[in-house]
Parts: C-alpha cells; structure tokens; sequence
C-alpha cells in the first residue's frame, strides 16, 4: 500500500467511511480482503495485539560467533532455508482500559518491499492511528520506531512516545555516530523531534501504565528496553530484540548480530533474560520471532528451544 493510499485511508476512515475495508481495497483493487497479520491474545484484563511489519533476511555475514557452516547447520536443524530465512518484525498493541499502547511502530516502509505493512495490520485490526494514546519504543532503532513518523510527522498524532532516557540520551549525542550510522542516527532524531513536547521518558524498572513495568536490557542499544505485563493470574515479558534470529541465537545465546552497540553487553543481558525466562516459565514476545513472535523458553543442550504458544480462541 502506498502512503498516499494509506493517508486517504485514514481520512474516509475519520469521515465514518470504515478504514479496513477501505485500506485494503486500496491494497488489493477491489478484490476480497487480505486477512491481516495481527494476532489477539488475552493477558489477564489487557488484551494484545501482534502486529507483524514484515520480514528481513539476516545472514551469517550479519551475525558475529558463528559461521556459514555453523549457520546452516541450526537453520536445517530448526527446519528452516539458511538462504532465506526469514526474520519478522513484529509489534504489539496493548489494549487496556481506555489505553491503547504501541509497543514499537515497524520500518515505515524505510527497509524495502518486505516492510512497512503494520499500518495496513494495525487497519485490519479496526485500529486508526489517532486513537492510539501511547508509543513505547523498545529502542530507537529503524525496524521499531522507522514507523512512527510518516513524512516527517507523527504517524500517531495523539500518542505520547514513551522512551528510556538512556535510549534518548544515547541518540541524541552526535559523537556517538560514525559516517556508517549517520541513517539510523537520523531515524532516531527524526522520530524524537517528530513527538516534540510529547516525549515521556522513563528510567530504570519503571511502571509506565498500570501493570507495565519496564525493564532495562542493555546491550543491543544502551536504552534497549523490554516490557513486563502483570494482569490477574497471567504475565508477559515483551523482549524486543533479545533475538534477531531465532533459530541460532536460542541454539547459541552468545552468537551476536553487527547492530549490537555493545555485543559483550547484548549477549550476556541475552543469557540473562533466557535463564530468567526459562526459570520463572514466562510467557515471552519477540520483535524478531516468528510472528506472532510468542513463546515460552525452555533449556535445550548448552542453549535454549522456544516453545510456540498457544493459539488464544477467546480473544
Ligand atoms: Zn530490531
């Protein structure tokens, strides 16, 4: 869909008009509606929506402590192409109470052809991006908040950015960034200054909407954080980007990928986070897993297995 399309969608959608069934004629010429890649589940009274943006092929090349062999290998073991798996990118709706809560935003298009489908998801969800009341940025990078912005405005105009501070502080810092990352430098800025006065930074283990705590995984960014939800008897940790490609790194917790900031830092919060996630038997959701990206984690060998969750008929 493109975002001319995408805006006229919007705007029948705020004349009463109906913006699925009117977003995905302008994707598929009229002809019956694409089932959308969005995903309810219950957590206790809140309920989640998986959103998926697409997905992107991620490489040995990309990745450091294995190699093509190596690579292979646990793809075929994992019954996957090592020449074209693919990575998803997903995020997540939180609807509780009168909140409705973006975890993330997708690439907005900004990562090519296999990208930049959550707002036609987030359409066929029923969801118009003016009712959503915030955006929680797991870190500032182009496959998280590259959607957030659609021509150099707030893709969310009512929506309060919520972002760790280290996160923001890390961005904002010019000498942070070599000729290499000037793209995803200008991402992040864009995305700050396109939210403005409407940036609610938090620190730490911070609860950011009742029964949402965030919680600091440092590493793959400096501000890289996920999200525990507690409602009732249920729970979910939000992880973000704790994996970028399942089937190695849950093999091979200390295998890292070249976008790490700090790939000591990312791999060793990454062995953390599974061990805790394997112990207290959590519920978990990915950015970069097999959409819709839940899972339980269970010991496997010297690493760890994902164990898919179940479908939630009453959602
Ligand atoms: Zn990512």
């Amino acid at each position: 869909m493109h975002r001319r399309d995408f805006l006229a969608a919007t705007a029948a959608a705020s004349l009463g008009l109906g913006l699925p069934r009117v977003t995905f004629a302008a994707a598929h010429g009229g002809g019956a509606p694409a089932i959308p890649a969005a995903r309810k589940f219950r957590v206790g009274e809140m309920t989640v929506t998986a959103l998926n943006d697409g997905f992107l092929h991620i490489g040995p090349e990309a990745l450091s402590g294995i190699d093509a062999a190596g690579y292979d290998e646990l793809m075929r073991a994992a019954f996957r192409d090592p020449e074209t798996y693919p990575s998803a990118v997903n995020a997540f709706l939180i609807e509780s109470g009168d909140l409705k809560i973006m975890v993330d935003a997708g690439t907005g298009g900004a990562m090519g052809d296999t990208l930049g489908k959550l707002p036609m998801n987030l359409a066929g969800a029923g969801i118009d991006p003016a009712q959503i009341t915030h955006l929680v940025a797991t870190h500032l990078h182009p496959d998280h908040v590259g959607g957030a912005v659609l021509e150099g405005s707030a893709l969310f105009p009512n929506a309060e950015l919520v972002v760790s501070e280290t996160e923001r502080g890390f961005w904002m810092d010019d000498s942070n960034f070599d000729d290499a990352s000037q793209g995803f430098k200008q991402i992040a800025q864009g995305v700050l200054s396109a939210y403005g006065d409407r940036l609610s930074p938090f620190s730490g283990e911070t609860e950011i909407a009742p029964g949402i705590t965030s919680m600091p995984l440092p590493g793959h960014t400096p501000g890289h954080s996920g999200f525990m939800l507690t409602s009732g008897d249920d729970a979910l940790l939000i992880w973000a980007d704790i994996v970028h490609v399942p089937p190695v790194q849950f093999a091979r917790p200390p295998v890292t990928i070249g976008f790490d900031v700090d790939p000591a830092q990312a791999a060793e919060t990454r062995a953390r986070i599974l061990d805790r996630a394997a112990a207290d038997r959590l519920m978990v959701a990915g950015s970069h897993m097999t959409f819709p990206g839940l899972a339980n984690i269970t010991p496997d060998g010297d690493g760890f297995r994902a164990v898919e969750a179940n479908y939630d008929y009453q959602a």
